[in-house]
């Protein structure tokens, strides 16, 4: 099982102007990022992101502390993707 399988909706193609929770089958607006790398596959700079609904914040955030992939997780601000950040492809 690969760890995108948990990811959905942050396609930019699909996703409108509003911030949608990166876990699967939510439609809620999200209201946090959550940066994590994969030292295995990623440069130690580099920051994937998710992002998360209230509701869904501590569950990504477990998920991805267990896999020693998290690195912080910040407010969205006014619900919007910042565009030099890089959304999960
Ligand atoms: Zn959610």
């Amino acid at each position: 099982m690969s760890i995108f399988d948990f990811a959905a909706g942050t396609d930019p193609a699909m996703g409108g102007s509003a911030a949608m929770c990166s876990r699967k089958a939510c439609r809620s607006e999200a209201s946090w990022q959550l940066l994590w790398n994969n030292p295995k596959i990623h440069a130690p700079e580099r920051r994937k992101i998710w992002l998360a609904c209230g509701d869904h914040r501590d569950w990504l955030e477990d998920y991805l502390q267990t896999r020693g992939l998290w690195k912080e997780t910040v407010p969205l601000e006014d619900g919007r993707v910042p565009g030099a950040l890089e959304q999960d492809s």
